[in-house]
């Protein structure tokens, strides 16, 4: 089961202005093959398919305990593209056509099927998939097959990096770089203690360390590299199995921090009366409150 807690993994700042273009990009990091989706859904189904787990508890916890981190993640990316969309439009009737912007703009789905929000696809607009999800049963291959998933997520959310500078998608990609090193870590660790293969030393791919981001560098100033958070309340404990040591930065310790990280507000986004978004008009939220009271 699963416990919510209604705030962002980070605090995003404001935009300044809407870039819906950069939101249409940065799908590729939620829906894609290598996007937040997708570590997700292989980390989940994995937990929920791993048998043995009872003799192999570390393998099963850190599996579990990183796909609750993921759902976390596709929280943040949703927000950012959300904000990323804010202000695309303006109020108007519909006959001075509102949305007219959204013909030459790179996602119209954007505008036409959500409301200008977030999509379960990539930057192409093509939906996720559940065949994006490896799992295996092999603990050995469902493992290795993370490994290359968080480096090819890496990869990707570099490339999306490099194609906008706006200030709220890099603060997003920069946490989430982080993070995605710790889960290869995590995944490399668990590898080397089954088959005793240092599978660390290929990290990282590619060969371009945290600090080339000034918005990563930021949470590894703050040791974000070396924690991997454990998402419940009791469970999930034997990842310290896999989760300790000397950090391969040799800037101190790995440690297992107990719950979430504190984060930051979920934005509350601005309704979008030209896209009937949420379509409640004002004089009608008097009524509606009362009708609840009595409720
Ligand atoms: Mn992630
Ligand atoms: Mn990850």
């Amino acid at each position: 089961m699963y416990l919510r807690v209604d705030r962002l993994a980070i605090e995003l700042p404001q935009p300044k202005e809407a870039d819906p273009n950069a939101a249409a990009a940065v799908q590729e990091l939620l829906g894609g093959r290598f996007g937040e989706m997708s570590t997700l859904m292989n980390y989940t189904y994995q937990s929920f398919n791993f048998r043995g787990r009872d003799k192999l508890r570390p393998y099963y916890d850190l599996i579990a305990n990183i796909a609750t981190e993921e759902l976390g993640h596709i929280e943040l990316v949703a927000a950012t593209i959300n904000l990323l969309l804010q202000g695309s439009t303006r109020p108007a009737a519909p006959d001075a056509a509102p949305l007219s912007l959204a013909k030459n703009l790179r996602n119209t789905h954007h505008f036409i099927a959500t409301g200008q929000a977030a999509l379960v696809g990539n930057s192409m607009g093509a939906h996720w998939n559940g065949d994006y999800v490896f799992s295996s049963g092999n603990l050995v291959l469902d493992l290795l097959h993370n490994f290359f998933l968080e480096n090819g997520a890496r990869l990707q959310k570099i490339r999306v990096y490099e194609m906008t500078s706006n200030p709220v998608a890099r603060e997003m990609i920069g946490y989430l770089l982080v993070r995605g090193g710790v889960h290869a870590l995590a995944y490399a660790k668990a590898l080397e203690t089954l088959t005793g293969v240092n599978v660390a030393k290929m990290l990282p791919i590619p060969n371009i360390d945290n600090s080339k981001f000034p918005e990563a560098r930021k949470f590894e100033s703050a040791g974000l590299h070396r924690k991997l958070y454990r998402f419940s309340p009791n469970d999930y404990r034997e990842v310290a199995k896999i989760w300790s040591g000397p950090s391969p930065a040799g800037d101190g310790m790995l440690e297992v921090v107990d719950g979430p990280p504190e984060g930051g507000p979920v934005p509350d986004l601005a309704e979008v009366p030209e896209e009937f978004v949420p379509g409640i008009a004002p004089e009608e939220l008097q009524e509606i409150a009362r009708k609840l009271a009595s409720a």
